[in-house]
């Protein structure tokens, strides 16, 4: 297959420091040479790679804005989006467990662990010796989270932890598990929970439609006795998880981005090379009409990202910024996806384009962390003071 060339119509590469596009150059050529000619075949065959995980964790996918002494990357945050970006226009699976690892799982543990969980815990987690997933969705909580129902009660040396968690990302292969729960004053709280503890099972869910190079499962805790030196100490209510969710919704409006654009750079090759009527098809103006706007809708979209990533440098991007071009960005992605697949005609559906796999993984990409809609009630609460989910 040809290399892809990512589209910057508006010179956004302007933008970005050395530092920065050497990040994302030297991602894209991991991307190229690791993901890329393996991941429709996992995909098909509903597969994670684990065996990419040490390699992930040697190129710096895991953690890049932790702090060196804790074994990230120390870089800044349109580094990690880029990051981002160039991972998930590999595959959204993939993106989804660096996403996790790095914001769901590293994050809350520097952020609200003890000196020695983060010592324990980070310079493996960012190698990649150990994996981590985040549990925070229940079966019967899902854009509700603070309804949640599992809970720990204090015994004697150790905590004991019962509930269950639903559509956990990277659940069945984790090494370790945040898991959020409520204490008996009924205050969320994060713990780390390690596999194999007696009573803590993993199932995996099977039969996805999408994502299915990654692996996503149910975390189930019956009467599992958690050392109390595994309560993350500066968790502190609902707000604990949801500032960890900022972080990852943060990844996404750059991942998608990288979604959008490998399929872009697909349908405008296919669109020159595919002939009817005795013409490429780029030569009818329908084609055209899809090929501009998909540049557009990708070009203000890298835009977007940017001036998020200059907010987020800054200290200063916002849960509703965030939320907006999360909600935006993925939008866009599965409208550009969905003109490509039909510029690619029949190919669309194959496996012989990475097209269906985008538009598959972008349907969940789409519900989790935060669906389309409940964005948009971020927002509407944001402009009104008014919080219409409730
Ligand atoms: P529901 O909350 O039941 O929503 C169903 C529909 O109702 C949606 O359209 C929603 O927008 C709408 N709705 C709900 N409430 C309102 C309201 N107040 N106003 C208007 N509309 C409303 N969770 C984790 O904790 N960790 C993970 O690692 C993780 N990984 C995931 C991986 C995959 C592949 C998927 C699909 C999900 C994952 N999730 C994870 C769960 C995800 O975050 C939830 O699916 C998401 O929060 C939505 O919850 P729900 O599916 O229960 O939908």
């Amino acid at each position: 297959a040809p290399a892809f060339e990512a589209p910057d119509f508006y010179e956004i590469d302007d933008l970005l420091s050395d530092d920065q596009k050497l990040v994302r150059s030297s991602m894209r050529d991991f991307v190229n040479r690791e993901i890329s000619p393996i991941i429709e075949d996992c995909a098909q065959r509903a597969e994670f790679p684990a065996f990419l995980v040490p390699k992930l964790g040697e190129i710096g996918a895991f953690g890049p804005t932790i702090p060196a002494e804790y074994g990230g990357g120390g870089l800044d945050s349109i580094s990690y989006g880029l990051m981002m970006q160039e991972i998930e226009r590999g595959d959204s699976g993939l993106r989804s467990c660096v996403s996790v690892q790095s914001s769901l799982v590293m994050w809350p543990i520097y952020t609200y662990g003890s000196e020695d969980q983060k010592r324990k815990y980070l310079p493996r987690l960012a190698t990649g010796e150990l994996l981590g997933c985040f549990g925070l969705t229940e079966p019967d909580h899902g854009s509700n989270p603070a309804g949640m129902q599992t809970s720990f009660v204090e015994h004697s040396d150790h905590y004991l932890l019962n509930g269950s968690k639903l559509w956990i990302t990277n659940s069945p292969v984790a090494d370790v598990a945040v898991v959020w729960a409520k204490n008996e004053q009924g205050r969320v709280r994060g713990l780390l929970v390690d596999r194999g503890l007696e009573g803590f099972s993993t199932p995996e869910i099977h039969s996805k439609w999408s994502l299915r190079a990654s692996a996503t499962g149910e975390l189930v805790f019956q009467d599992v006795k958690v050392p109390k030196e595994n309560l993350l100490p500066e968790t502190d209510g609902i707000k604990s998880p949801l500032r960890c969710l900022d972080q990852a919704r943060y990844g996404i409006a750059w991942g998608v981005v990288g979604a959008a654009m490998d399929c872009y750079d697909s349908a405008r090759r296919y669109a020159l090379e595919r002939q009817q009527f005795g013409k490429p098809i780029a030569a009818f103006q329908l084609v055209q009409k899809k090929l501009a706007e998909m540049l557009t809708e990708i070009t203000r979209a890298q835009l977007i990202c940017w001036r998020l990533g200059t907010l987020k440098n800054a200290g200063k991007a916002t849960t509703a910024q965030i939320s907006l071009a999360k909600r935006n960005n993925v939008e866009m992605a599965l409208n550009v996806v969905r003109e490509a697949r039909q510029i690619h005609g029949a190919m669309g559906i194959s496996g012989e384009y990475p097209i269906m796999r985008h538009l598959m993984n972008l349907e969940s990409v789409v519900t989790y962390e935060g669906t389309h809609d409940i964005h948009l009630l971020i927002l509407g609460n944001e402009i009104t003071g008014i919080p219409a989910f409730k």
